[in-house]
């Protein structure tokens, strides 16, 4: 019964991501500045996390790094991210602990991006009611987290505003 549920949630996850921009997230040419996309997978007890953003909302340039500034300012951006605790902080209750994020800066002709992968693990899931966020705060420039929260019990799609610092996660399991 597991092994079924999961087959169909990769082809429900998959099918949605292709009508969805998240099938392209190479093609940062179709991105839009002040939106970054948070996909989040909960499975069991493990949360994954996917995140694109445009390197604009990041580090204000959309190049390859020209000078020591622009290469420092990625790095430093990096570094902020990769203290993924504090861009994005769940339930205390859930007791959750985040892995090593992984990391890569993208550029693709005029444009570029940060995308961003790690996975949180949690000792009790079903105590993960919210998800706080401090990425506005820290990167300003960002508007918006068009966030899609898949779980085995529902799908959905919230549209994160800079001025709200917590979402609350839909029920995830049944
Ligand atoms: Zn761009």
């Amino acid at each position: 019964m597991r092994k079924t549920l999961y087959i169909i949630f990769t082809i429900i996850i998959f099918g949605y991501s292709s009508s969805q921009s998240f099938a392209e997230k190479r093609q940062l040419e179709s991105h839009e500045h002040g939106v970054s996309k948070l996909q989040i997978v909960i499975e069991k007890n493990i949360i994954q996390y996917e995140l694109e953003a445009p390197a604009n909302d990041i580090v204000g340039f959309e190049n390859s790094p020209k000078n020591e500034q622009q290469k420092e300012s990625i790095n430093k951006a990096i570094n902020l991210f990769k203290n993924t605790d504090g861009l994005f902080t769940t339930s205390s209750k859930a007791n959750c602990r985040s892995s090593k994020i992984d990391i890569e800066f993208e550029v693709e002709g005029t444009h570029a991006g940060f995308h961003a992968k790690w996975n949180s693990k949690c000792k009790k899931i079903s105590e993960l009611k919210e998800l706080t966020t401090m990425f506005f705060q820290i990167f300003p420039k960002a508007e918006e987290l068009e966030v899609q929260i898949i779980s085995e019990k529902s799908q959905s799609a919230i549209e994160w505003e800079s001025d709200t610092k917590t979402i609350k996660i839909p029920k995830i399991h049944n």
